[in-house]
């Protein structure tokens, strides 16, 4: 076995054996630059130069009733956290216009909690209307929502349904006790059964093993999901994970090589902790490690980077922003 036939077979469409996964895991760190080409072009192959940009806004703060481990925003853990109901559609579509204006073609619109009501349920889909009429791609990570309300979104205008499963089902108690894996996986399928393009993936750092993180990934691939969120945990003060330390550069290189290997047709979009892991000296280095997108501007308790300065280091990586 060598990297460089796992390469041709991911290449040649196949799936890798467990064999061939645990031959990638245990590659020495010293291979490391050599797994990262292999990654990058498999994502030239499959995505061309092209690289996503997506931004968000945390539209709904705060008072969650899940107690996911790694989150500011839940209601168990006491930390400190923005907290409002859903804002006016016209704020969100104001500031899907300022991400417009620096280049972003896709924007979500996230909100804390588990459910959707009514009340929110028609914020969501007035503002959904909004950005869509600003000629951008509308994506909501609202919580669970139910067939029906996917179904009124969609008609709206909807394009993306975005809801992590955040790691393996194997780890999932440990992270989060309030709800059941289940739940989650049963909102993902019921985004990809409603033809909207489906953002599913995870936050690492937060205690998985190498495991849990391969687990993930397979059944991402089985579920159907077009687009792979990867976060990297940054630890917030006052949440279960504040005391741990946040993956290191070249953990998180492997573990974005080894989604391009797992996942080679999926975006992967390069999401929150970025600049907590890279800091702006190396977030360069994640461009060529086979990643297809990543989310710029300000995340959802934490401030981000500039736009202006990730653009310039999309053209250093002989990448070009996608324009639609
Ligand atoms: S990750 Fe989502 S569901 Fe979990 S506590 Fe935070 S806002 Fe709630």
């Amino acid at each position: 076995m060598s990297l460089q036939t796992l390469f041709r077979k991911v290449l040649d469409g196949y799936f890798l054996a467990d064999a061939e996964i645990r031959y990638i895991l245990a590659l020495p760190d010293d291979r490391l630059n050599e797994l990262l080409a292999c990654a990058h072009a498999i994502r030239v192959a499959r995505f061309g130069t092209k690289i996503g940009l997506c931004a968000i806004i945390n539209a709904k703060s705060g008072t969650c009733s899940e107690n996911c481990s790694f989150c500011a925003q839940s209601g168990h853990h006491g930390a400190e956290s923005p907290e409002y109901p859903l804002l006016p559609a016209q704020d969100i579509a104001q500031a899907a216009a300022k991400a417009q204006a620096k280049g972003v073609t896709r924007f979500g619109i996230v909100a804390s909690g588990k459910l959707v009501g009514g009340r929110d349920l028609a914020g969501f889909t007035e503002a959904v209307r909004d950005v869509a009429a600003l000629g951008m791609m509308p994506d909501l990570s609202p919580g669970i929502l139910e067939p029906a309300q996917l179904k009124a979104l969609k008609k709206a205008g909807l394009k993306g349904y975005h809801h992590n499963l955040e790691t393996s089902a194997s780890f999932f108690p440990q992270m989060c006790t309030t709800h059941d894996y289940a739940e989650d996986v049963a909102a993902v399928r019921a985004g990809v059964e409603a033809g909207l393009h489906v953002c599913s993936g995870g936050i690492f750092g937060i205690g998985e093993s190498w495991d849990d993180r391969v687990e993930l990934a397979l059944h991402l691939q089985s579920l159907g999901v077009q687009s792979v969120p990867i976060n990297f945990l940054h630890p917030i003060k006052g949440t279960p994970l504040e005391g741990r330390s946040p993956l290191s550069p070249e953990e998180a290189l492997k573990l974005v090589a080894l989604y391009r290997f797992l996942l080679p047709d999926r975006a992967l979009r390069i999401c929150g902790g970025r600049l907590t892991v890279f800091g702006q000296a190396r977030k360069a280095e994640l461009l060529k490690a086979g990643t297809s997108g990543i989310m710029v501007g300000d995340y959802l308790t934490i401030k981000g980077g500039d736009v202006a300065s990730d653009l310039e280091e999309i053209g250093r990586a002989g990448l070009q922003p996608e324009t639609a």
